[in-house]
């Protein structure tokens, strides 16, 4: 029987798959794979291109006797791209995407500029016989012959610039000594070296020249004996043990929840370590914010050049470079935000995510992925481990947990035995009612005092993200609510109140309905006004800010982070910026200013958010020998996210949100799929999306799903476009696929959308 390949040659343009059918030859028949790269005869000249191989079927639209043959698929029918592929049309039939969006996402680019590839000419003969040849070149008048032998018997290794440069030698001069085996041609790739891991390389030189001569210089940089291997706690060590212990047996799949300073870095140094020893290769996520200098040149001690990094900030080409080197097999440790999940190592032994609850995680471009999810399908697709490590789990990991998708592991002490802080909570409801309408309380000021008085350092903390303009009372904490989705009612410019999921609005409220106060309204200030507000506090008080606007250069974060760590400053004020990334153990106040920022923000993961966020925070005071304080400041108490987290429990927390997420059929208890439309015309988007609410509706009611909306998006235009969603919600996300498989179809035959742009969003 005959078979033919739909195949995608190009994947420069996006917006369209465009396939070319290929006949498949017969002795591919039996083994050829949707995923699979090819060589294919392409344009007027039938030159060879690669590409890749979307759908096999039986029959064709097009001639059959028109059509030309596959010519070879890659040789390593379980080469790392042939996997990626496989991921990636998941990836497209998961989130919704084109197959050649969702390849983009997961090959490296090719850049075509700068050459990857450097040549130079070695001398294969002892100098004696390099004479003897240049002297009978010179006799025959071979001029350029003796030339260039003449410049090796100088140096026997000659690079191709300088051989075709400066000496002006041409291959049909050089070509015949290297037939003669006077000398050889050799190839060195040449990859370009993100500049941190060359300063990575250069400080670790220097502190090994340093110690040789003082001693002692390598513990400045956190070292503990040359191969930066420290000896696992017991509760560490039963981690690694549990996961290593079946490590042959296919893919495990863990969640390690440890608190903070738990000591999780440990445990991935020593799974990545074990992978190493098998031959395998690891892969190590890690939110960018966290990606520091520090936190990188543990794991540079460990496994020295090995290792190399990504990062936002790498040109295209360097990330380009670090996958082919990943491909070579010249390092076995890729360490990285999100993307780096596509590293295309052969051996894929372990992938691991640390804080895995972060929101980076997930992709805001289409595919719109999140990287635990397709880390999971990528080590199913590989047979590599996976391991989640969180001290604040996402719902969906710990959910994941209880239903048995991961093993759950715990590290329930920090490591060097410290005690978790002692956390405080104030009402700022009384603050106002005994007369205090400053944003820092009472108990947050008295606090301060004292940890200047001892010479520590206290973190300030406004977590405004996600802040959407919510309104509430600051008498009696009453929040604005949509009655029928139960999130909060964002404050819009027109003057209303808007739910974000479903539409509804009301008037702006200038009276609590609750208890009638006045002091209704918006949160309005910023970090900037809080910076203020301290400096007339505490004047003599060295502050430094952290927010957007102050880490806007190249490496601000970074350097404010340093200065602060150096004990250049007494207060540090910031948004959630200042959360990750950095033990300060001279640290032992921490002020969260206003919990409820992130607690009513229009997002059913509010309560979620802010509790991994009080959590994260509070984590940061007493990392050092002394214990730490933690002030947060609330209008809201009780509430559980913010009761939880003042006590440090996971579980409590857990089994009240899982509730509220079954009751409302929110993820990970149900599956919601979000359709986003985007358009420079309001009225033509306001059309469209009805129409397509419409249509959802329909296939929506025969599968019992749940449609929401449509809706203004949080932010409802940006740079001019107008922006609508509306969602689906079902038990089994399976069903929602289906809902969205058959709305794509839908769309591409109605040229009405043309002018939308429309993204779906799974969960
Ligand atoms: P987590 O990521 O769980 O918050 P880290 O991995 O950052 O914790 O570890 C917290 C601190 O404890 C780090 O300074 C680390 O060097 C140290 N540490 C980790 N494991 C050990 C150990 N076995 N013995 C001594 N110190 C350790
Ligand atoms: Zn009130
Ligand atoms: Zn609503």
């Amino acid at each position: 029987m005959e078979l033919y390949a739909d195949i995608i040659v190009d994947i420069s343009h996006s917006r369209l798959d465009r396939t070319f059918t290929f006949r498949v030859p017969e002795e591919l028949r039996q083994i050829l794979e949707p995923g699979n790269v090819v060589e294919v005869p392409f344009g007027k000249s039938d030159r060879p291109q690669k590409g890749y191989v979307l759908r096999i079927s039986d029959h064709t639209s097009c001639a059959p006797e028109k059509l030309k043959t596959i010519l070879r698929v890659e040789t390593n029918l379980a080469g790392a791209e042939s996997k990626l592929t496989a991921l990636a049309l998941w990836m497209r039939d998961y989130y919704g995407s084109t197959a050649v969006q969702a390849l983009r996402t997961v090959l490296p680019f090719r850049e075509k500029s700068a050459p990857r590839e450097r040549k130079r000419l070695v001398s294969l003969v002892p100098k004696e016989q390099l004479q003897q040849q240049m002297e009978t070149c010179r006799r025959k008048h071979q001029t350029a012959r003796a030339r260039l032998l003449e410049a090796m018997l100088q140096e026997p290794v000659l690079p191709m610039e300088v051989v075709t440069g400066s000496l002006k030698i041409t291959p049909s001069v050089w070509k015949p000594l290297a037939e003669q085996g006077v000398l050889t041609c050799e190839r060195e790739l040449v990859y370009r070296t993100p500049a941190v891991l060359q300063r990575l390389r250069a400080d670790i030189r220097k502190d090994q020249e340093n110690s040789r001569g003082v001693g002692g210089a390598a513990e400045l940089s956190g070292l503990s004996g040359d191969s930066g291997t420290i000896r696992l706690s017991t509760e560490q060590q039963q981690v690694v043990d549990q996961i290593c212990a079946r490590w042959e047996d296919g893919t495990g799949r863990y969640l390690i929840h440890g608190v903070t300073g738990s000591g999780k870095t440990a445990v991935y140094m020593e799974l990545i370590a074990h992978a190493l020893e098998r031959g395998q290769q690891a892969i190590l996520l890690i939110p960018e914010i966290s990606l520091t200098y520090q936190n990188v040149i543990r794991f540079y001690h460990r496994f020295g050049d090995r290792i190399s990094i990504l990062h936002s900030r790498l040109s295209q080409a360097e990330r380009y470079d670090q996958f082919e080197r990943a491909r070579d097999g010249d390092i076995d440790v890729m360490i990285g935000p999100r993307s780096a999940l596509f590293t295309p190592f052969q051996r894929l032994g372990i992938l691991i995510i640390d804080e895995e609850h972060e929101a980076s995680y997930h992709s805001e471009s289409v595919p719109r992925y999140h990287a635990r999810e397709v880390a999971l399908k990528r080590a199913e697709l590989e047979g590599a481990h996976l391991v989640l490590g969180s001290a604040t789990p996402s719902l969906e990991a710990y959910y994941g947990a209880e239903h048995g998708r991961y093993e759950l592991l715990c590290l329930p002490n920090r490591v060097a035995g410290g005690e978790l802080p002692v956390v405080h909570t104030v009402d700022l409801r009384s603050e106002l009612k005994e007369g205090n309408r400053s944003i820092l309380s009472r108990m947050l000021v008295e606090k301060l005092e004292d940890t200047l008085a001892r010479g520590q350092q206290a973190m300030l903390f406004l977590n405004r993200r996600g802040y959407s303009g919510f309104v509430s009372c600051r008498a009696c904490g009453y929040v604005a609510k949509c009655p029928h989705c139960d999130v909060s009612l964002s404050l819009h410019k027109n003057g209303k109140l808007i739910c974000h999921y479903c539409g509804y609005s009301e008037p702006m409220i200038h009276d609590c309905p609750e208890c009638g106060s006045g002091f209704i309204g918006g949160f309005r200030a910023g970090t900037q006004q809080i910076e203020e507000v301290v400096q007339q506090r505490f004047p003599q008080a060295r502050l430094l800010r952290m927010d957007a606007d102050t880490t806007r250069g190249k490496d601000g974060h970074a350097e404010i982070l340093r200065a602060f760590g150096n004990g250049e400053a007494d207060i540090l004020i910031g948004t959630q910026m200042i959360v990750k990334g950095h033990d300060f153990p001279n640290v032992t106040l921490v002020g969260i200013l206003a919990a409820d920022l992130s607690l009513h923000v229009a997002d059913y993961r509010a309560s979620e958010r802010t509790f991994q966020l009080l959590t994260q925070a509070a984590g940061r005071a007493g990392r050092g020998k002394e214990p730490g304080e933690v002030v947060i400041q609330t209008y809201d108490p009780e509430h559980y996210a913010i009761v939880c987290a003042a006590r440090q429990e996971y579980e409590p927390f857990y089994r009240q949100e899982i509730a509220y997420r079954r009751l409302a059929g929110y993820p990970p208890a149900g599956g919601i799929l979000a359709v986003h439309c985007a358009s420079k015309e309001e009225q033509t988007l306001t059309v469209a999306i009805d129409y397509l609410s419409r249509f959802l509706r329909g296939i929506a009611q025969r599968r019992k799903a749940a449609v929401i909306g449509p809706a203004d998006e949080p932010v409802a235009r940006i740079q001019d476009v107008y922006r609508k969603a509306v969602y689906v919600k079902h038990s089994d996300t399976r069903v929602l696929i289906a809902i969205k498989n058959i709305t794509e179809l839908y769309i591409e035959q109605n040229p009405g959308y043309k002018p939308i742009t429309i993204q779906y969003e799974m969960n």
